[in-house]
């Protein structure tokens, strides 16, 4: 990925909130898409929404080609307010959608879902989320978000530089698997690999606890077969879409195209994401880039919106 460093990568209006700052013609664009499939919109796992200073330092990482990038070029599309991000992601169509927050240390966790709390009581199409670290305390606001209402967790495993099998999290999975709530977790070793990433990791946690709602983020790029492996052995593991198979990711982390017919049989637990707002391409690049795949419309309908609709009882 070295050879990507200061590339400029697709053309992407960094400063507003489309294509070419019309975004009004791009949700139609997001909106025939739905429609063409007769769906009552989209269910998309696997969007940002955070703090506000968290979510500009995110965005700092990205500017400064940090490690989130593996030093490729990121212009961020949807580089706006709050309140303008959802309504563009209303715009879409999106019928629910998630907070995919994240601490990079200890102690952070427990704000942050302090946050979600908050964002998800004034965003009723959001899916409350909520997020962990390995730290003393952990089980018990895992516990208390599972009451409060968390539908969704996120792990960043990369981020947070931690072992997902570290034994301060074992409770934590242990009361997520039970309570079946779903954790997105960041466990692939792209765009860069981290200490515990790859499937090694995240395959000890899935070892204990086989009942775990895991949704690897990104189909687990770039460790995609060996993620497919978890999903075929383990009936709860789902994947997410989340910037694989674009022109973007394609360039340094391609999708083996021999693992397509891997992913028409388990249509029924992949999910859609997309990483928006942080993402260097439209919104629709995701949704044309699925289509692209070949593997019908029948796929389509289920990974965009009724895996997600079953998953949550939308
Ligand atoms: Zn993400």
């Amino acid at each position: 990925m070295g050879t990507m460093h200061g590339q400029r990568i697709g053309e992407t209006d960094v400063e507003g909130t489309g294509t070419e700052g019309n975004g009004v013609e791009e949700s139609d664009q997001v909106r025939r898409f739905w429609e063409r499939l007769g769906l009552p919109g989209l269910v998309d796992v696997h969007t940002h929404f955070m703090p506000e200073r968290v979510l500009h330092k995110v965005w700092g990482y990205f500017d400064s080609l940090g490690p989130l990038t593996g030093g490729v070029e990121w212009p961020i599309t949807y580089r706006a307010e709050e309140a303008e991000r959802l309504a563009l992601i209303r715009d879409f169509g999106v019928r629910a959608f998630t907070a995919m927050l994240y601490p990079h240390k200890a102690g952070m966790a427990e704000w942050l879902n302090g946050w979600a709390v908050d964002f998800a009581r004034r965003t009723p199409d959001c899916l409350h989320t909520s997020t962990l670290f390995p730290e003393p305390g952990v089980e018990t606001y895992v516990r208390e978000a599972v009451e409060a209402g968390a539908r969704i967790f996120k792990a960043h495993v990369q981020v947070g530089a931690y072992d997902p099998a570290d034994e301060l999290l074992d409770g934590a999975w242990g009361l997520l698997a039970e309570a079946g709530v779903p954790v997105v977790i960041h466990c692939g070793s792209g765009p860069m690999p981290g200490k515990h990433t790859g499937p090694e990791p995240i395959g000890r946690v899935l070892a204990r606890h086989p009942q775990l709602r895991l949704i690897v983020a990104h189909m687990g790029m770039t460790e995609y077969e060996d993620f497919l492996d978890l999903a075929e052995r383990y009936s709860e593991v789902r994947l997410d879409t989340t910037m694989s198979f674009t022109d973007f990711s394609e360039q340094f982390a391609p999708f083996p195209r021999r693992a397509l017919p891997r992913l028409a049989d388990l249509g029924d637990r992949i999910l859609l994401g997309s990483d928006f707002p942080n993402i260097p391409y439209p919104y629709v690049h995701q949704l044309e880039v699925l289509e692209r795949l070949g593997l019908g419309d029948d796929w389509l309908r289920a990974v965009c919106h009724d895996n997600g609709a079953r998953l949550f009882g939308l």
